[in-house]
């Protein structure tokens, strides 16, 4: 048994490099600058289709439904350690008159730009092994309304991880979800906007608060490095404590 690995820099990410979709603002941008502040060289790939809204300089601009524009932007990395699939969308209709081009959208940028995304990356990281962190959502494992792409693109992610994580693991590729509850950005605007309903979601959070996207840094980290060897295929909530509460 090897019991001599240096616990002292578990956390490391020096000299790896990581990709980050939907890294322009929100959570992404936070998981990006957390990512570089532990070593990692980070790959920022964003669609940038609201200018107005971007908070990284960094980011190339990258549409990640598209597999050419995706295989153009990688080109230049034969190995990749670490990809971060957080780029997402909700657009919230009610479930009778959901529209079909909003429901093609939510699956083309959820659940098949990851699924194509972990195929491309896995090729890079077959020979050094690699850890892949989906996000997907607390609607992966529980039920809102006027939402139905989401909830079943979420759960579908959530099982692709699975998959991932059995096909994957004899490379040394990890695959693990992390699920954020609120958090406050751009995607959850309307609601933060909305004083009941941000009162509401506060009330349901047993911490009593919203998350902000620097929460979800130190479990990108952690999975993102060496703390984390020996865990794949899990799933983990950062939501203050929404997912738990029973009254
Ligand atoms: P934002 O809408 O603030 O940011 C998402 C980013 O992804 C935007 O910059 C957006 O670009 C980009 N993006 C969307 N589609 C594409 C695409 N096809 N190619 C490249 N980039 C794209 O969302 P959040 O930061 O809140 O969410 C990030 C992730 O976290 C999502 O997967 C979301 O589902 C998940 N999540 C968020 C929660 C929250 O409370 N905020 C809760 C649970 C999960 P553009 O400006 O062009 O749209």
């Amino acid at each position: 048994m090897n019991t001599d690995k240096d616990s002292s820099n578990l956390f490391s990410l020096k000299s790896k490099i990581a990709v980050v979709t939907g890294a322009a603002r929100g959570n992404g941008y936070a998981i990006s600058e957390g990512l570089r502040k532990y070593g990692a060289q980070v790959i920022g790939l964003d669609r940038m289709s609201h200018p107005e809204l971007i908070e990284s300089k960094k980011c190339i601009k990258c549409d990640v439904t598209s597999t050419k524009d995706v295989a153009e932007c990688l080109k230049e990395y034969p190995r990749i350690d670490i990809l971060v699939n957080n780029a997402g969308v909700s657009t919230p209709r009610p479930f009778l008159s959901y529209p079909e081009d909003i429901w093609d959208e939510t699956y083309e940028v959820n659940l098949k730009a990851p699924f194509k995304l972990m195929q491309y990356v896995a090729n890079a990281m077959k020979d050094s092994g690699g850890s892949i962190i989906n996000i997907t959502s607390l609607n992966a494992e529980l039920g809102f309304p006027d939402n139905p792409a989401y909830l079943a693109t979420k759960g579908g992610l959530k099982q692709l991880t699975k998959s991932a994580a059995m096909d994957l693991g004899k490379y040394n590729i990890r695959v693990n979800n992390v699920g954020p509850g609120y958090i406050a950005t751009e995607m959850t605007r309307p609601s933060w906007e909305d004083e009941e309903k941000r009162k509401a979601r506060t009330e349901h959070t047993i911490l009593k608060r919203w998350g902000q996207p620097e929460d979800l840094v130190g479990v990108c980290v952690f999975l993102a490095s060496e703390a984390s060897a020996y865990i794949t295929g899990q799933d983990i909530y950062v939501d203050g404590g929404w997912s738990i509460k029973g009254l």
